[in-house]
């Protein structure tokens, strides 16, 4: 999934310890296999070349439950968040090494091949088919928290409770370390020069993501583009947000994460309330101001400053 994921675990021995931590980073290796976009053997790179072909192809449980959801969420977001965005993906990736922006006419071409209506799941027969040709998955804003969920199930099946599994910003958190009443986790601020000081929130059995231009973005001009898109248009977010969901589980915190960065915080904070155990806070910075809007729900996570 093009980045390293982090274990935090308690268990009564080294030994226990160890051996559950193997199990659980070989069940993300496995999620990897099937879910990268990157790796052209996977599971999910091989779906994408029947793209156009007529072809309704039976696909593994795990990809199949990470496309359902993708779906659903398109759904409700009105494509705001759209795992066909690939074609469009990669045009911005090659922006960013060559920090040139995308060919207009190829992005106009690409965007022909996005859209979450040219995808079509069949739950009877369990098949993918992909109408248009050209087209290609990109699950970047969900399989990281779907394989901490799983990493997380592989250690409670262990009997490991108490543990932590991050890929980047996203994580899912089991039961708190010993004597704690949750995991404290520190909220990224904006990486600006009057930025508010970073806040932390405890949480215990959720998920938590973090979304924005923080860490991957490309600056051409005078702006600068995030590697989240709005697939509607083509065109990297340029207002400079962090978005930070918390959920109760990892794949619904890091897919909300990326939907609340295109849809803007009026209806994300919307769509993130209307989510049973969901609440967000976002930070932007669409000018020179810096602002800040929240869930309601999302002020009862804060960690008390003086622990
Ligand atoms: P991160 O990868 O930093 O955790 P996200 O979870 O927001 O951040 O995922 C961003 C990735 O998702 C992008 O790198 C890209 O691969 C893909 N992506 C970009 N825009 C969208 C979108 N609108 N909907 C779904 N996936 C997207
Ligand atoms: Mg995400």
């Amino acid at each position: 999934m093009g980045l390293p994921f982090r274990i935090v675990l308690y268990a009564p021995d080294k030994l226990a310890a160890e051996a559950a931590a193997r199990a659980a980073f070989g069940r993300i290796q496995q999620l990897n296999a099937i879910l990268s976009d990157y790796d052209d053997d996977s599971e999910l790179s091989r779906l994408s070349r029947t793209a156009g072909s007529g072809q309704a192809v039976m696909v593994s449980d795990e990809l199949w439950f990470v496309l359902q959801r993708a779906q659903k969420l398109s759904e409700r977001t009105g494509g705001a968040f759209d795992v066909t965005v690939g074609p469009v993906v990669s045009l911005w990736r090659k922006a960013r090494r060559e920090k040139k922006l995308p060919d207009a006419e190829r992005l106009a071409q690409a965007l022909e091949a996005v859209g979450h209506q040219k995808m079509r799941l069949d739950s009877r027969s369990r098949t993918v088919q992909l109408l248009v040709p050209r087209m290609r998955l990109d699950l970047g804003a969900i399989a990281k928290g779907y394989a901490t969920d799983e990493a997380l199930k592989v250690l409670r099946r262990r009997g490991i409770s108490r543990a932590l599994v991050a890929g980047g910003g996203d994580m899912t958190l089991g039961d708190p370390p010993p004597g704690k009443k949750g995991w404290r986790i520190e909220i990224a601020p904006l990486d600006t020069t009057n930025a508010p000081p970073a806040r932390f929130v405890l949480l215990a059995n959720a998920g938590l993501a973090t979304s924005g231009d923080l860490f991957q973005h490309v600056e051409i001009g005078a702006k600068r583009y995030s590697h989240i898109v709005d697939p509607r248009t083509g065109i990297g977010l340029t207002d400079h947000s962090l978005v930070t969901v918390i959920a109760p589980d990892g794949i619904t915190a890091d897919s909300l994460a990326t939907a609340v960065s295109v849809l803007g915080p009026d209806k994300g904070i919307k769509l993130v309330e209307a989510k049973k155990g969901a609440s967000v806070h976002i930070t932007r910075l669409p000018g020179n101001e810096i602002e800040s809007s929240a869930s309601r729900r999302f002020k009862q996570y804060y960690a008390d400053p003086s622990k």
